[in-house]
């Protein structure tokens, strides 16, 4: 068998400068932060125990698991994949080969969200919450966790996605004020709803094949692909929303880059009001688009 480059007869310390190196120079993005991840991983060690344990040499064992796991993120694979877990607001988060990799930039759409309870334009006081798209259920179990009241529904078409993120909000202890339902978009649901969020599949059907290996190879394409010009889910759930809100009650979805003009124009054709701007992720781009149903 082939020396492993990541030892036996290395440290800890050393495995994970030695993979971070690696992966470099095979053109992984974060290659320092993915190495503390997969060794952290593969030794079953959080950063205090690497780094109060970074002269300790690894073992076979160790070094055979965390090779595998080197080869993996070689072959592209994203470490959440590789963890079968990420982390979204801060959550613990399992994830399947039904759902996506829950995105930082989703957490906007948590930010606008408590801006809104913050502001009260949406009361906290037991507030019934809907969450279109909800994959690993990551949008609705933030919202759930930061609103001790509040009750919530998710809704996917993938039945597999739906036992993950029922697995997430038990794990969570949400699991008391959580439903989940098998249906397209919002179509099973009555309401009506003080809040609807959604992140729904919104990269143009051509671009897919564009995207990177990470992504077009291990997210599920029914999670990315928004169709011809990428708004097919929004064409659908935001008129659905727009009849199960409760008065008063916000509808905040994610755009894709570029599509938040156009998805405030959906709203507003669906006579909600769209009285603020989009909130910008943290790279500055427009991406939770909010409108409110004004009462009568
Ligand atoms: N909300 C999760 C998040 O932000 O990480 C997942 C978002 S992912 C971009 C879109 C989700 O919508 C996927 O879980 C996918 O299975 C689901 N989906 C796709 N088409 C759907 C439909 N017609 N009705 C309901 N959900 C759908
Ligand atoms: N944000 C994801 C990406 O760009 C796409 C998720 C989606 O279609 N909602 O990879």
């Amino acid at each position: 068998m082939a020396p492993l480059a990541t030892g036996p007869g290395n440290s800890i310390e050393g495995a994970r400068r030695a993979l971070a190196a690696r992966l470099q120079s095979a053109g992984i993005d974060d290659a320092a932060l993915d190495a503390r991840l997969l060794v952290g991983a593969a030794l079953e060690l959080d950063l205090t125990g690497m780094v109060t344990q970074a002269a300790r040499q690894l073992t076979r064992e160790e070094a055979v698991r965390l090779e595998g796991y080197a080869q993996r993120r070689l072959a592209h694979e994203p470490v959440a994949r590789i963890l079968g877990e990420r982390e979204f607001w801060g959550l613990p988060l399992r994830l399947s080969d039904a759902t996506l990799v829950p995105r930082p930039d989703t957490e906007t759409v948590v930010e606008r969200a408590l801006e809104l309870f913050r502001e009260r334009t949406i009361s906290d006081r037991r507030p019934c919450i809907a969450d279109i798209g909800t994959g690993s259920g990551a949008i609705l179990l933030a919202l759930l966790h930061e609103i001790p009241e509040a009750f919530g529904v998710g809704t996917d078409v993938s039945p597999a996605a739906l036992g993950t993120a029922r697995g997430n909000a038990a794990a969570l202890g949400l699991g008391g004020r959580a439903a989940f339902v098998a249906c397209s978009y919002a179509a099973a649901l009555a309401g009506p709803f003080d809040l609807i969020v959604s992140n729904p599949p919104y990269i143009p059907s051509g671009e897919i094949p564009k995207l990177s290996i990470e992504v077009r190879e291990h997210d599920p394409h029914l999670a990315l692909d928004g169709g011809n010009d990428g708004y097919d889910a929004y064409r659908v759930l935001i008129p659905q929303a727009a009849e199960r809100l409760a008065p008063g009650g916000a509808l905040i979805v994610e755009a894709g880059q570029g599509q938040a003009a156009d998805i405030a124009t959906l709203m507003t054709a669906a006579a909600l009001t769209v009285d603020r701007p989009a909130k910008a992720d943290l790279a500055g781009i427009p991406r939770a688009v909010s409108a409110q149903k004004m009462p009568p």
